[in-house]
């Protein structure tokens, strides 16, 4: 195991620790939002960052004037697996 391979590995484990089901905003600052733990999403994606939406709110338009949108496989896979209200 080389270097880069431990520190990967020490971060992956205090992400399982703090494995907590959130809403994640994609990184590249377009408004568009996922579900899952910090850095990884339920449809896979890990280009993510955890956001300040709420997941009650999920698939709601916000209040803003941004044009929000949301992961349907997040919402699809959340739904199924029963962290969001179907
Ligand atoms: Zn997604």
């Amino acid at each position: 195991m080389n270097i880069i391979e431990f520190i990967k590995g020490l971060f992956y484990k205090q992400e399982q620790k703090a494995e907590k089901i959130i809403v994640l905003e994609d990184v590249r600052g377009n408004f568009r939002y996922h579900i899952g733990v910090a850095g990884r999403s339920l449809c896979g994606r890990d280009d993510v960052m955890s956001s300040r939406i709420s997941l009650d709110v999920f698939g709601q338009k916000l209040v803003t004037h941004l044009k929000e949108n949301y992961c349907s496989e997040c919402e699809r896979i959340a739904k199924e697996s029963g962290v969001l209200k179907a």
